[in-house]
């Protein structure tokens, strides 16, 4: 008997190609296939048939591309594409002028929808200049009803197709498996169903591949929205759970004194570190272990509030909130995602931690130091130090606080005593890496989680549901603001007039180019978009000869990058063309000026990032904005830019207006583009959380929810190191 566990061919028979692309777009057994949603429904009542186009007529039509040339018009050499496209009815030209590029964009064989105005051209009704949408799919005849005769189905699902299997294979295995499958057992509750009044499993499957009405699809995407938030709540409700079963070291933080430590900042800390701070102490002090993240802009003081918990944590003995050692100390492990990040974090942390004697180590792919130096003549600085001798001190307890990057988790290394891990811009940080680190102590680390990737409050309830959040909302006072302009391309010389006064001053910039290089498949971008090496080139030999310019982007090698980075950081190069890879937490004070190429491709939360790099000094910092597009939405969003007050309020933006592609690395928190439309709706967010805590703190083990717990398995894998 099929199940939703049996693989796709038992149901129907597949060829190899076929079998192919499925497997490309993940598709092995019944269930998946389900859940294979259309990405959205053509009405076929809206498109005109090329045979009934009249002049002056705006209209759209759906055709497939049986010519397509670029070309130059005859009299003004202007540069344009012509085509010819065909549909049932007929064949219509069709014109772009000064867009030669759209003829290598788009191939003959192609289906596209224009929308444009009919005007007469060369003697022939023609579309001139329409705009283009591309289809991915073949459209579904709509004759061929998916369920049922329904006359008035209009609404014919487009799957995201691949090579080797279209929309109508599609159709046709949904059906009879929908057909196949008697029941499908609903794992979500039957009473959640009732009262969020959402439509049972096969009810909204059926409804999703084959809505009579634009309310089916509507409300069955709506449960498959729940059901996915509500499913990842689940997950992470139950870790929650799981964690708090763990017993930590309970650390006493009034014999601590803090307030001392905290003095000798030479800064008041803002409100929100203080809260943060009271927070992290009150967790600390239980034997449950803390799970908290500390979201915070760049520059907003995160080290300073890790820096007062490490310490409250290595002022302590190990032991037992009833019996403490005598002797030793708690131990702390501070893991950064680069070097040249941990290598500043173990430099601030000397400074802050000078006065206390307290031992401090870096460990990292390329070596190990250790703080102080043994040797007398050197006790204020630091040492090199074997990895084998500081492993060894690691895990006898004698270095309490541990800097590192990902070798820090590293099967080999052990502590002793390690009461708190603090993790610096690792997404997520979850279960098992904590379980790692721990290794054979019987106590489990604490958890400080910290990240300045400003992300919607949906998303953090969600993706962050088994962490408690600390917002560090507020910048340090007397922080200047980064002045910021949207330039106009005929400011462009007089912006690198500017530009050149701060470098003359000794400052550094940052010129940020959404490309790599100029061998981009896709024409129109290439021709549009700064790419970071011809950029480079170009302003070496003509706008900056005399600085020097060095390059950063992601498909470097991680030591090139590095050394990349610390050329910039030693001032052996005067500006840095990167992409936006400079994003994440990178230090340099001295630069202070950022130039953002082709702005309007990036998300507003990644422009504020970008823009948070200068943000680091005294001296007065810039950014300046260069948008190609002139259209309304880009004005408008670069006006938010301008006059949002943080990086919170921009995820925000981001969210609403241009969907959650936008958000920074989408992809990697593994939600469908059903889950991540649901994140722009707080009141399902909120819903789908308090169902989750309701039914984990009856049954956190899901005891009665068997069904649950299956579907629940993949998203309690997600977790990224
Ligand atoms: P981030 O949150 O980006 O990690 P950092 O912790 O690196 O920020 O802090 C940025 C800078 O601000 C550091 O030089 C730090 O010493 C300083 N700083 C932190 N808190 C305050 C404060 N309350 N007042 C003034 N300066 C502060
Ligand atoms: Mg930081």
């Amino acid at each position: 008997m099929l199940t939703l566990q049996s693989p796709v061919d038992q149901l129907i028979r597949i060829k190899e190609d076929t079998r192919t692309a499925l497997k490309k777009l993940g598709i092995h057994t019944i269930e998946d296939l389900l859940y294979h949603f259309p990405t959205r429904y053509a009405d076929e009542s809206q498109f005109v048939s090329i045979q009934g186009l009249t002049e002056e007529v705006t209209a759209t039509v759906r055709g497939t591309i049986k010519k397509i040339a670029a070309k130059k018009s005859w009299k003004s050499k202007m540069p344009m594409s012509e085509a010819v496209i065909e549909d049932v009815s007929g064949s219509l030209p069709v014109v772009w002028f000064n867009q030669p590029y759209l003829a290598k964009m788009l191939h003959v064989g192609a289906t596209i929808e224009l929308t444009g105005k009919v005007t007469m051209y060369k003697d022939k009704l023609a579309l001139v200049n329409p705009t283009v949408r591309e289809e991915k799919t073949l459209p579904i005849d709509s004759h061929d009803s998916l369920f049922g005769t329904d006359e008035n189905a209009i609404l014919t699902p487009i799957y995201a197709e691949s090579k080797g299997v279209s929309s109508l294979w599609f159709h046709h295995a949904i059906t009879r498996a929908l057909a196949t499958l008697e029941t499908i057992p609903d794992h979500i509750p039957a009473a959640l169903l009732e009262q969020y009044s959402l439509p049972a499993l096969k009810t909204a499957l059926i409804w999703i591949h084959g809505p009579k009405t634009a309310n089916n699809a509507t409300v069955a995407r709506k449960r498959f929205a729940f059901d996915e938030i509500f499913s990842i709540n689940i997950a992470r409700q139950k870790e929650r759970m799981t964690i708090k079963e763990h017993v930590a070291y309970a650390i006493d933080t009034e014999g601590t004194d803090t307030e001392d430590f905290i003095s000798r900042f030479g800064f008041p800390l803002t409100g929100a570190q203080t809260n943060a701070i009271d927070h992290i102490l009150h967790d600390l002090e239980q034997d449950v272990p803390m799970s908290r993240l500390l979201e915070g802009d760049v520059g907003s003081g995160k080290t300073a509030v890790a820096a007062v918990a490490a310490y409250a944590t290595v002022m302590n003995r190990p032991g037992s909130k009833e019996k403490k050692q005598s002797f030793g100390s708690l131990q702390v492990a501070y893991m950064a995602p680069t070097e040249i990040l941990a290598t500043q974090h173990f430099e601030s942390f000397i400074e802050l931690f000078r006065h206390t004697g307290i031992s401090i180590a870096l460990i990292t792919g390329s070596g190990c130091r250790k703080f102080p130096s043994k040797v007398a003549s050197n006790k204020d600085n630091w040492t090199t130090i074997s990895r084998a001798q500081l492993s060894k001190w690691i895990a006898n307890g004698e270095i309490p606080i541990v800097i590192g990057t990902h070798a820090l988790i590293q099967k080999s290394l052990t502590f002793k005593h390690l009461a708190l891990a603090i993790i610096d811009e690792q997404h997520r940080f979850g279960l098992n890496q904590r379980k790692g680190l721990a290794k054979k102590d019987t106590h489990f680390p604490h958890l400080l989680s910290m990240t300045a990737t400003p992300i919607p409050r949906t998303l953090a309830l969600t993706m962050y549901g088994d962490l408690d959040l600390s917002l560090l909302d507020q910048l340090p006072a007397g922080r200047k603001q980064v002045t910021t302009v949207l330039v106009t391309p005929d400011k462009r010389e007089e912006v690198y007039e500017k530009v050149r006064a701060v470098l003359k001053e000794g400052r550094q910039a940052y010129i940020i180019c959404p490309r790599i290089n100029s061998s981009d498949k896709d024409a129109e971008k290439t021709i549009q978009m700064k790419n970071v090496m011809t950029e480079a080139k170009r302003l070496q030999d003509v706008v900056f000869p005399e600085y020097r310019i060095g390059i950063l982007h992601s498909k470097m090698t991680k030591d090139d990058k590095e050394s990349a980075m610390e050329d910039f950081m030693n001032h052996d190069t005067d500006i840095l063309v990167a992409t936006s890879v400079v994003e994440v937490g990178v230090n340099v004070p001295n630069a202070t000026v950022i130039i953002i190429e082709g702005a309007e491709r990036f998300g507003l939360s990644q422009l504020h990032q970008l823009r948070g790099r200068v943000q680091r000094s005294s001296h007065q910092p810039y950014c300046y904005l260069f948008a190609e597009a002139k259209s309304e939405r880009t004005q408008e969003r670069m006006k938010l830019f301008l006059q949002a007050k943080n990086g919170f309020e921009l995820a925000e933006y981001d969210l609403q207006l241009r969907g959650t592609g936008e958000l920074t690395g989408t992809q990697q928190w593994g939600i469908s583009d059903i889950g991540m439309e649901a994140l722009r709706n707080l009141k399902l967010v909120e819903a789908a959380r308090q169902a989750a805590i309701g039914i984990i703190s009856d049954d956190p083990m899901l005891e009665k929810y068997p069904l649950l717990g299956a579907r629940i398995k993949p998203f309690e894998k997600m977790h990224f190191e």
